[in-house]
């Protein structure tokens, strides 16, 4: 891996690359993240925190109750325990993490920490908060931050991140804008958790990588590989500098520009933007039926191809596909000058797009996996990468959804209802594919531990 990063950085050598990241950034404190939505906020502005003395009266359909049935019995803390463990026992990886709540009446509590899983069980219960994001383990507990001086508390480690979300797609997608996606759009997430996950996996070499569901309009990214959790903001930075190849703001029509000769890892992602364009771009999206959305294509072009198209491209004949061809032909007629535009444009409207910023900072906080997304009362539930085409962020569990769950298993005749309430659900396979997940990860580090015990023994 140290010889691709370093090849990532041969590659940029020419990039100035402390422009875009100023050592002030580096360690500036992570923005507040957004506030919650506000009929939300003024659903639960009456609500006191529970204190377990008296069980107040709720509608079944209320939030406040919702989110107090899914921290009761369905979150599944102890596999979440394990996973930011890396172990059985409390190690720092947890006792110095930071978790950060956000509770219904916007309050915002960063640097909590817990000293064991109980009790952060505990404090999630009490505290019912509507997001929970995870921070970075420290050199001091985050709990004792203020009382040590600021250079004492150092974020030391913290799982390689990645954030990809719908709205930073608003140029190439048709069908939605914002906050809104539908099936069509979210194929560019799976577009994107296929390239990355590869790229993840071959390049890099790394093998513990969690894709969650936002609860909304993306997908979040954990890699959980000890050499992951390791790396400094400078290693980030270049996994990063490799990975984003979408470069150049809303004024900047041309956005790819790759050498004709690929790198083999863009090799491989082209062949997933090649199964995607034609039916996603071309035939969902419609990126050359209308003007408005063809001159955007055109303006990619080099002048002679874009004069020689224009004409043909007004055309209203012509399909879509027949259009795309004539740029290709056009391209192969001006051998010698920019044949490489139509692919670059192919790259331009599939390749993902990269929120740098969550990935570049070790102590940048991400939403956690599990949490329940308060607008569409949704469970940020993971993903399976090999079964990402299928994954349909529709039918996401929702709170509401669940909770029917369980009432309808348990007036079955016959039924167990002693059994855990996710078993009665459909967050069963999501819970059951973490369990598989943690599991594979904490064999693998207690089998680490348990040999670097025994050499030491043998000296
Ligand atoms: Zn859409």
């Amino acid at each position: 891996m140290a010889d691709l990063i370093e090849k990532a950085q041969d590659l940029l050598k020419d990039v100035d690359m402390d422009a875009f990241f100023s050592d002030e950034e580096e360690f500036a404190p992570a923005p507040a993240p957004p506030a919650v939505d506000q009929t939300m906020t003024e659903k639960f502005a009456n609500v006191k925190i529970y204190n377990g003395f008296s069980e107040p009266e709720y509608n079944m359909d209320d939030p406040v109750f919702l989110y107090r049935m899914f921290y009761r019995s369905l979150f599944p803390y102890k596999t979440y325990f394990h996973w930011l463990n890396y172990d059985i026992t409390p190690t720092r990886s947890f006792t110095h993490r930071e978790f950060s709540f956000t509770l219904a009446n916007d309050i915002y509590l960063r640097f909590k920490s817990f000293p064991n899983g109980d009790a952060l069980k505990k404090e999630i219960e009490r505290l019912q908060p509507v997001k929970i994001d995870i921070g970075a383990v420290y050199s001091i507990k985050p709990a004792d931050k203020k009382t040590v001086s600021e250079k004492a508390f150092k974020p030391l480690e913290k799982e390689f991140v990645l954030d990809i979300d719908m709205t930073d797609y608003d140029d190439v997608r048709t069908c939605c804008q914002g906050g809104d996606i539908c099936l069509l759009c979210w194929e560019f997430m799976t577009v994107a958790i296929k390239i990355i996950d590869a790229s993840l996996r071959d390049d890099f070499g790394f093998e513990h990588i969690m894709w969650v569901y936002s609860g909304r309009r993306g997908v979040h990214c954990w890699v959980c590989d000890e050499k992951a959790r390791k790396l400094d903001n400078e290693n980030r930075k270049a996994i990063i500098s490799f990975l984003d190849i979408i470069k150049g703001g809303s004024q900047v029509a041309r956005k790819v520009r790759l050498p004709v000769l690929l790198h083999p890892s863009l090799e491989r992602s082209f062949t997933v933007v090649e199964e995607y364009f034609e039916p996603l771009l071309l035939q969902s999206m419609g990126i050359l039926d209308t003007p408005k959305e063809s001159h955007k294509v055109l303006m990619m072009t080099d002048d002679q191809v874009k004069e020689a198209l224009a004409e043909k491209w007004a055309d209203p004949t012509k399909t879509a596909h027949e259009k795309w061809e004539m740029l290709i032909k056009e391209e192969q007629k001006r051998k010698s000058k920019d044949t490489c535009a139509s692919r670059d444009i192919m790259f331009q409207y599939c390749y993902p797009r990269l929120d740098v910023k969550v990935s570049t900072n070790i102590n940048h906080l991400l939403k956690s996996p599990f949490c329940v997304h308060p607008k569409t009362l949704k469970v940020c539930v993971p993903i399976k990468p090999e079964e990402c085409e299928s994954f349909n962020p529709m039918t996401v569990p929702t709170l509401t959804k669940l909770r029917q769950e369980i009432i309808e298993h348990d007036k079955l005749p016959g039924a167990d209802k002693t059994i855990p309430d996710y078993k009665k659900t459909s967050l069963k396979s999501y819970v059951e594919y973490f369990d598989k997940f943690v599991k594979n990860m904490l064999n693998e580090t207690i089998k680490e531990k348990r040999e670097a015990a025994a050499m030491s023994m043998d000296f």
